[in-house]
């Protein structure tokens, strides 16, 4: 990386995980890092960021600006100021994607929908935190009762001839819906089909509540998975947008705003 250059940072520390983007001073993305946030939350944005430095190549001191956001935005003990994960998805959504007007975000244990400005601003938003019900987190439970990682999940629910009707979408009964449903002899990409289905109606529920004004684009860690993409764009009924940045949207989102902040104030972080 060049001397002269300087940079900014986005730190995300999520519930499940915490992801960390540096940005050059084109708004270029030179790094990303993730790790699981487990129970140290200082730590693993400390662990995050330094990833993400030595990614890039780049010094603590080249960075004029670091922004922490996510649910545990408060222990990026190294950041300059904090912008909640509301603020960040949308203005990173809207950084990757400009035509964004709604963005959905599912992460490990929360779901949002949020309408943007034509300038990545929040215009109003909806969310479903009472608990994990319908998350990340759901997932990751029924795809352990399968016998596989999150990360097959998706692509085996695809194959699914007869989806199942899951009785629950809460994440501490699913598990025994699984299980029973296996014992009556039901394939698993059945099954798995059935398990996006339920989260996809709950989502396009809270979007509805916003409105969905497209584009659409999907964000957070279950951005990830093909059979939600799926399930969610035919229960809407129209295209998402969704990049391989996809998980990283609220870390990109927290060092778009940080390289605004450095830009405008120069002198204050030099
Ligand atoms: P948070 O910000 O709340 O920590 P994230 O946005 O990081 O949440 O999303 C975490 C969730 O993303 C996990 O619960 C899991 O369901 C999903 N996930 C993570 N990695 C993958 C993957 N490779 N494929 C599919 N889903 C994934």
């Amino acid at each position: 990386m060049s001397e002269g250059m300087r940079y900014s940072a986005g730190v995300d520390v999520g519930s499940t995980q915490t992801k960390a983007v540096i940005l050059d001073e084109t708004g270029a993305i030179v790094a990303r890092a993730l790790t699981d946030t487990g129970a140290y939350l200082v730590r693993a944005a400390e662990r995050a960021y330094e990833q993400a430095l030595q990614s890039a190549g780049v010094h603590r001191e080249q960075v004029g600006y670091v922004i922490g956001t996510g649910y545990g935005r408060f222990n990026v003990a190294f950041g300059d100021a904090q912008v909640t994960e509301i603020g960040c998805h949308a203005k990173g959504a809207w950084s990757i994607f400009p035509n964004t007007r709604t963005v959905i975000d599912i992460g490990g244990q929360d779901t949002k929908a949020i309408a943007v400005s034509d300038r990545g601003e929040v215009l109003d938003f909806a969310m479903n935190d009472k608990c994990a019900a319908g998350s990340g987190r759901f997932l990751t439970n029924s795809a352990e009762a399968c016998g596989m990682d999150v990360s097959q999940m998706g692509e085996k629910s695809l194959t699914a001839k007869n989806p199942v009707r899951l009785s629950t979408v809460c994440t501490v009964f699913v598990e025994s819906d699984i299980l029973s449903y296996m014992a009556q002899g039901k394939k698993i990409d059945d099954i798995l089909a059935g398990v996006h289905s339920a989260i996809a109606s709950r989502t396009v529920a809270l979007v509805r509540r916003v409105g969905s004004k497209e584009e659409v684009t999907f964000t957070g860690g279950v951005s990830r998975n093909i059979g939600m993409r799926q399930a969610i764009e035919e229960k809407l009924g129209v295209k998402i947008n969704a990049s391989g940045d996809s998980h990283y949207t609220g870390a990109i989102g927290a060092a778009v705003f940080a390289l605004e902040r450095m830009k405008a104030a120069p002198a204050a972080v030099a």
